[in-house]
């Protein structure tokens, strides 16, 4: 009899709903545990360019997407007085890197994979895994609240922070490096002056923008800092009181915004951080997106989830040797997310000068630039495509 491979996958955000997608699609029978209680729309705007849009597009969902995307066309910096001192033009940007891709608020992006595959996978919300023990070809999982099951591999999808990771591979602090830069983000409670035009504001090292998302505009602070001690990413009374450390006093619109802060219930603040594993898989569990090697906000992290998605299915489609299968994968994806993860300090100087020097540089950088070299600068550019075909027949 042939015996369809159930696989796990704990995180329904970018990279678990486009691998579920595919695995479905390839004859698997997948799983997806996500430990929020449902999906919530909107957030920050991340892109899908590059591979991803190959992606999409194979999974149908190229005209939904960019029904969802965002109108922003500039982003234009501002000084205290909020008159205007350099500008990017992003739409220019995105329709030289290629006219099909897409800024998106993330949740949005994170439903439109979910309703793709929801249809053909299984989604148990509200739950986490709790423990994970390998035996023969297989895993035995617990979960909070679903009864103990086992699965032929184990996929950990879920983020920055991943449980899987930690339950599988040890420690989050042997994993997670730090980049030097805080970032915090809070919704506004409706939409911006322009919903074509980012605003950001810099003092030397740190930043705040406006985005105007889709008429849900959302504020995001940056701040250069090393490791703060404590730190915790859970912890909201201290995010309030850090970014009141920081920028009170800063200037620009900062008395609203903080005065937003600290009303708002969806404040997000975390350090910006990658994941660099020297393996992604450990017998029947493997890892994908940022749980793998997150490469910050500043490097495409949305994009590199779906296209590893989609190559982590394509791998285990075209074998029935799941060892082989997860090298094949890991070999691939990391020609990609690699280069990505050199690119990120360059991003930061672009957008968080440290120096008073170096914002003026930036700025009028930006008014004489080619529109060739800012691309380059920015590491928009991602030149992989994803090569290996997830058409292939059905596993067995
Ligand atoms: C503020 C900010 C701005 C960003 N801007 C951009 C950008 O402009 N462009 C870009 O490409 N990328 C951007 N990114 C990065 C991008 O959001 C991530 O790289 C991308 O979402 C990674 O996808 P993922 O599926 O691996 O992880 P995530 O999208 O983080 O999804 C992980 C999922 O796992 C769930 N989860 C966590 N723990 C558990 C658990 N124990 N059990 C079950 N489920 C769990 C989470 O709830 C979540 O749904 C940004 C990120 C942030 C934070």
């Amino acid at each position: 009899m042939v015996h369809r491979m159930d696989v796990l996958i704990s995180g329904a955000g970018i990279a678990g709903p486009t691998l579920a997608y595919w695995l479905a699609h390839n004859g698997f029978r997948p799983t997806v545990v996500e430990r929020a209680q449902g999906l919530r729309s909107s957030g920050s705007p991340v892109d899908v360019r590059g591979p991803a849009v190959t992606v999409a597009d194979r999974m149908g969902l190229i005209s939904q997407l960019q029904d969802a995307g965002t109108a922003t066309q500039v982003l234009t910096f501002r000084n205290a007085h909020d008159r205007e001192v350099g500008r990017v033009n992003m739409g220019a940007l995105r329709r030289a890197a290629g006219s099909r891709e897409v800024e998106i608020p993330r949740g949005d992006l994170a439903t439109i994979l979910y309703e793709a595959a929801s249809d053909d996978a299984e989604f148990l919300f509200d739950d986490t895994i709790t423990s994970l023990t390998q035996e023969g070809d297989g895993v035995e999982v617990t979960f909070d609240r679903a009864a103990p099951r086992r699965f032929d591999l184990v996929v950990g999808a879920d983020g920055l922070h991943s449980t899987t990771r930690r339950l599988a591979f040890g420690p989050e602090s042997s994993f997670v490096r730090h980049m030097g830069v805080y970032i915090a983000t809070v919704s506004l409670g409706g939409a911006a002056e322009s919903d074509t035009e980012m605003l950001m504001f810099n003092t030397p090292g740190s930043a705040v923008a406006i985005h105007p998302s889709r008429g849900a505009a959302l504020a995001a602070f940056m701040f250069r800092a090393g490791e703060i001690p404590s730190f915790d990413y859970r912890d909201v009374a201290q995010h309030r009181r850090l970014l009141e450390e920081r920028f009170a006093g800063a200037g620009w619109r900062l008395p609203a915004l903080l005065a937003r802060v600290r009303e708002a219930d969806d404040l997000y603040f975390d350090a910006v951080s990658q994941v660099r594993l020297p393996a992604w898989s450990a017998g029947r569990v493997t890892l994908l997106g940022d749980a793998a090697a997150c490469v910050s906000l500043f490097g495409d992290g949305s994009s590199l989830a779906m296209a590893g998605a989609f190559t982590l299915a394509s791998a285990l489609a075209s074998t029935a040797d799941v060892e082989t299968a997860l090298r094949r994968y890991e070999a691939e994806h990391r020609k990609v997310t690699g280069p990505k993860q050199r690119n990120v300090s360059q991003c930061a100087a672009l957008l968080i000068p440290a120096t008073r020097a170096g914002l003026a540089t930036r700025n009028a950088a930006t008014r004489l630039w080619p529109l060739a070299a800012a691309a380059q600068w920015t590491g928009r550019k991602l030149s992989a495509t994803p090569k290996a075909n997830a058409s292939t027949s059905a596993h067995a």
